[in-house]
């Protein structure tokens, strides 16, 4: 199985890259903050937790989302590999995800991080919560959601540079530049 992390800051272009990835590689994607979304449509008691945390722009509580993902994991034995998007979002997660994968005998590939300055992250989002109706794509949600990241998410990199699996991205130009930056990483894993 080939699994990989799409790694990167509200806006970077996980969803859009990992899109393309799932086309190329016929990979399964898992994208917590979506299947969130699903259960706050879904008015389903998972979703009116959810909501709280989302619409200020902070993360959901590490036990909740582990047990989420180690569901989701369960449904994904057949699977040529998955793109893990959105998750993990702390270090605790990520211990979460080794073990998790551990025990189903898989491991983590790869790590592509898409790297992008803040300003362009935030112009991005802003671009996005015009389309999106996202309840967190406003500005005060968006600067919330970036100052999570610096604090809670980007440890991670340091994680799993320690663990080889790190692969930095330059995640500004076309998504077709970006995309052709990708395979040029996973080509050579
Ligand atoms: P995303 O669609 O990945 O930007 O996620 C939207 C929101 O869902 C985040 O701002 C968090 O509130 C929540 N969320 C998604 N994934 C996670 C996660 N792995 N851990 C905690 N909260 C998450």
């Amino acid at each position: 199985m080939l699994n990989v992390i799409i790694f990167g800051a509200p806006g970077s272009g996980k969803g859009t890259q990992s899109e393309k990835l799932i086309e190329e590689y016929g990979l399964d994607h898992i994208s917590t903050g979506e299947v969130l979304r699903e259960e706050i449509k879904n008015n389903t008691e998972l979703g009116k937790i959810a909501a709280q945390y989302i619409e200020k722009g902070q993360l959901i509580p590490d036990d909740l989302i582990i047990d989420i993902l180690s569901t989701i994991l369960d449904t994904k034995g057949n699977s040529k590999g998955v793109i893990f998007d959105g998750f993990p979002r702390t270090i605790s997660q990520a211990h979460a995800l080794k073990k998790m994968l551990n025990e189903r005998n898989e491991q983590i590939n790869a790590v592509i991080a898409l790297e992008v300055e803040d300003a362009e992250l935030i112009g991005r989002l802003l671009n996005r919560g015009k389309v999106s109706g996202r309840s967190d794509d406003n500005l005060e949600t968006i600067q919330k959601r970036l100052q999570v990241y610096h604090s809670q998410t980007a440890p991670l990199i340091e994680y799993y540079k320690e663990e080889n699996l790190y692969n930095a991205i330059e995640g500004s130009g076309s998504i077709d530049e970006i995309f052709a930056r990708i395979k040029a990483v996973i080509k050579n894993l």
